[in-house]
């Protein structure tokens, strides 16, 4: 049976460069986020969105996502009405997925909410990949050419690593990509002689 890891980590953490590293490896890895963007844009959640959010809040047949954001980021009730869209629509469509991958004996799940979401309950394993809070606002700036209060607004919504580490079975350190890359392949290593055994 598939082994299914949960990999999460706060914004600018770098799990992304971690989930590619597995890639590299050779595992499979659903990208929830990436996946979520994508359903987001599907003739069902943009109905139920309209329904719920207003048509005020699209462009012709584009969701203006920025604006949809600037709401659920200012009104918890309005979160929680979004996130009861679109989070079973991604739990349908990974369920699918992991369908199209049952040959696969590990696959990786990576999600920037895991533990905020309730969904870590439903995985074998989890890592968690943590950052100093300093290096993870420079990055996400550079990134997404963004500012420090709105890095901080993010990083504030989300668990802190302390809460993640104390949760997790496995924690990758990211300060020095090799050495992060190192720390994944020995976790990998790991996993398989679990998987071997089970
Ligand atoms: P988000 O939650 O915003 O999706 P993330 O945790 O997935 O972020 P990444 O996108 O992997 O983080 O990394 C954030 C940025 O930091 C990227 O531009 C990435 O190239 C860079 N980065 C990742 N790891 C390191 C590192 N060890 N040293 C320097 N830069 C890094």
């Amino acid at each position: 049976m598939t082994k299914i890891i949960g990999l999460t980590g706060g914004i600018g953490s770098g799990k992304t460069t971690i989930a590619n590293h597995f890639r590299s490896l050779g595992i499979s890895v659903y990208i929830a986020d990436d996946e979520a963007r994508k359903i987001m844009q599907t003739p069902e959640v943009i109905d139920a969105i309209k329904e719920t959010f207003g048509e005020t809040l699209f462009e012709g047949a584009v969701l203006k996502r920025d604006k949809l954001a600037e709401i659920v980021f200012n009104d918890s009730e309005k979160l929680q009405q979004l996130n009861a869209i679109v989070h079973p629509a991604v739990k349908r469509h990974f369920k699918q997925w992991l369908l199209e991958h049952k040959e696969f004996p590990i696959i990786i799940y990576e999600a920037a909410i895991l533990f905020e979401s309730g969904n870590y309950k439903d995985f074998d394993s989890i890592i968690s990949v943590t950052a100093p809070l300093e290096s993870r606002i420079q990055r996400v700036i550079e990134r997404d050419k963004t500012t420090r209060d709105q890095v901080l607004g993010r990083i504030n919504s989300q668990w802190t690593d302390e809460q993640r580490i104390s949760k997790s079975d496995y924690v990758i350190e990211n300060i020095d990509c090799e050495i992060a890359k190192k720390k994944t392949e020995e976790i990998l290593k790991i996993l398989r002689i679990k998987q071997k055994d089970s």
